[in-house]
This record gives C-alpha cells, structure tokens and sequence, in this order.
C-alpha cells in the first residue's frame, strides 16, 4: 500500500467521531443522514478544521440533521446524469466527454449532486471501459477526455497510466483533463510516477481540482503541487455554500490563496439541488450580488466563472 491509500484506509468513517476528534460534542452527528450518505474525510483535512461547529470544513462534511429535510425542487438526480452515452460516459458537451473512472471519492461532500448515485462504489469493468473508449474513438468531434468520478484519482498510478495508453492511441484527441478533490484532503496523492506519467503523454494534461475555502490550501497542498504547477495548468472549481463561502472576504480570499499555490481560479458553481443538500442553497440574487463585489475586490484573474448546471443545456450556464 502507497502512504495515500493508507491514509485513505485511514480516514473518519462516522460523523460522531469526527466531531469527537474535534472537541465537540459526538451526539449531534445524525444516523439517519449518515445512513442514507455516508461519513467520509481524511485525516489530513480533519487536521485542517477549528473546533468549532460551525467551521467552514466540517460543515461540508458532517452528517447533520438537516439533510433529512425534503425541500421542494430537489432530488436524487438533479442534472438527469444517469442517462449515459455507455457505462460510465458522458457525453453532453460537443467537443468533451466526462469519463467516470471511480464511483468513490476519498471524502464525502454532504452538498455533492452525486450522493445518490446507484454507483457509489462503481468500478469500471474492462468491457464498459472498452465500450466507452469505442464511443470516443468514433466521435471525431471529442479532443478532450474528463477523467471524473466520484474522483478519478481514487484509481492507482498504474491503472492511470494503462487508460492513458489507450487514450493516446485515439488520435483525434488532443487534451486529458482530470477533475479531482483527492490532492486537497491528501496532498500525497500527487505522486511522482503520476507526474512523470502525465508529461510524457502526448495528450497535455489539465488538472482541475475541487476546493471550497482558503483553509484548505494546506502548505502540505502547495507544497505537493509545486512539482505539477511547473509542468500543466491547475485549476480549481468551487461550490457556492452557505455557511461555508458566502461571503465576499472568504471567496476573495480563496482566490488569494490558490493564487498563491499556483492554482487558477476556474467555476463558482450555484448548488445543485439534490436531496439532503437544502440548507446549503445560496439563492440566485444573493449570488449575483456577492459576484460583483467579488469582481469589484479582485483583479479579474483571480474570478472564477459564476456558473450552474441546467440539464440538456451545451454548456454550463454563466449566471451573470
Ligand atoms: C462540467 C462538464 C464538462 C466540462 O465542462 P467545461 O465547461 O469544459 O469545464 C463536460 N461534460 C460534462 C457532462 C460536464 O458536466
Ligand atoms: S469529492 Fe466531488 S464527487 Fe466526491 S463527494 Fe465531494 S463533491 Fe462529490
């Protein structure tokens, strides 16, 4: 075993004992929440929140009563995903297609539109991988694959490294996108022999990775990553919480500190409306009105694109 998948062996499986970790009191994690999604955080993004229960990481992830709270216009499949192109491949936007490499992630998100999703512990068989690299292969049209999930990185190097090879034979495509939270709740993740696999494909990597607030740019994180910045871009995309990031001196300074790491801003994505995830819905005109003095604080660069996902759209849709 490699030290990051130790760590994700070793990670909080119940929301109790998170908080218990923490200093706060165990009995307000909720079973019923933790039932129907279950607890998942590493160590090392525990490591990273405060003790208090309202701190801004562990409010993404403890199981709390509220998300047993059925709220009008959401459910289970928000963006309507389970209508695949083949197992596991998605393909809604012209010239790229969302790979679903992993069903699993190293922590579980209680606002993730996927927290439904039938497969949650989904590992590609060879002939549905077989079936969507066909799929590529006969659409001319698709230059980038987008290795999602769950989190694409949940596979090993080695398992990365043999898809690669059979992307690099599809000669039409031009760009590998991995889209990731992996690296942010452990920086080990972001291995050499991964690095060293990326570059020497003919394919230019993209790495976009998924991170909420300014305390989850650890210096174990950048430091990680500094190796990477030098040879690929590095984005990241954000989901707009409430009581997470809804203000504007926590999104600026986000943006502040992936600048610093080397990580450009890319999405603030508008919650998606899946069941359980009410409480963190931050409505459209509050949203607006935070953008704008966020692009009155920040020089342009450091603004990500306020966007949401509406189903049987070509793109996402910029909220402006
Ligand atoms: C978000 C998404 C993409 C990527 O969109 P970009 O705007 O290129 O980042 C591609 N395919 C699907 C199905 C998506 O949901
Ligand atoms: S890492 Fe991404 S896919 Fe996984 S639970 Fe969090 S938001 Fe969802």
């Amino acid at each position: 075993m490699t030290r990051w998948q130790q760590q994700l062996a070793e990670g909080f499986s119940n929301s109790a004992a998170l908080l218990e970790y923490l200093g706060l009191d165990p009995s307000l994690a909720d079973i019923r929440a933790e039932q129907s999604f279950a607890t998942r955080v590493p160590k090392h993004f525990a490591d990273l929140m405060t003790s208090s229960i309202d701190d801004p990481l562990l409010r993404q992830v403890w199981a709390q009563g509220a998300e047993n709270f059925q709220a009008p216009g959401y459910s289970d499949d928000p963006l309507q995903e389970q209508q695949a192109a083949a197992p596991g491949l998605l393909h809604k936007y012209q010239s790229r297609v969302l790979l679903i490499l992993r069903g699993g992630c190293a922590i579980n998100c209680r606002y993730c539109f996927r927290r439904a999703f039938p497969y949650a512990e989904l590992t590609l068989t060879q002939r549905d991988m077989q079936a969507s690299l066909d799929y590529i292969a006969s659409h001319p049209e698709v230059n980038e694959v987008i290795l999602s999930g769950g989190d694409p990185l949940m596979a090993d190097d080695r398992a990365i490294a043999g898809l690669l090879e059979q992307l690099e034979a599809i000669a039409h495509l031009r760009r590998i996108r991995i889209h990731t939270r992996l690296p942010v709740v452990i920086p080990d993740r972001l291995t050499d022999e991964l690095l060293a696999r990326l570059t020497q494909s003919r394919l230019k990597p993209v790495l976009v990775l998924h991170s909420n607030h300014a305390q989850e740019i650890s210096p174990v994180l950048r430091e990680r990553l500094q190796p990477y910045v030098q040879q690929m871009p590095i984005l990241n995309q954000s989901v707009l919480l409430a009581g997470v990031n809804d203000d504007v001196d926590t999104l600026s300074a986000l943006s502040e500190a992936l600048f610093d790491a080397d990580i450009r801003p890319y999405y603030l994505f508008l919650l998606d409306r899946v069941n359980g995830a009410a409480h963190f819905e931050v409505d459209e005109r509050e949203a607006r009105a935070l953008y704008e003095s966020l692009q009155s604080r920040l020089p342009g660069f450091l603004v990500p694109k306020l966007a949401r996902e509406i189903p049987d759209r070509a793109s996402k849709t910029l909220v402006v």
